[in-house]
């Protein structure tokens, strides 16, 4: 319990990002992180609250489908 995914495509501007990258933590701390970087890093993002707020709005629970 507590694993956490996210598909980058619900990022906002996540058209940016050719390939529909999910990302996966076991926490969300972690995939705020791991999301926070990837959206900065590869689609530009800033690191805003707004836009960790954003990630955390479209976590979803347990791991991705495959
Ligand atoms: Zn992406």
């Amino acid at each position: 319990m507590g694993s956490k995914y996210i598909n980058c495509h619900d990022f906002p501007g996540g058209s940016k990002c050719v390939h529909s990258v999910t990302l996966s933590a076991g926490n969300e701390k972690d995939l705020l992180e791991l999301a926070g970087r990837h959206g900065i890093s590869v689609h530009g993002l800033a690191n805003t609250g707004e836009f960790r707020r954003t990630i955390v709005d479209h976590m979803k629970e347990g791991t991705p489908p495959a």
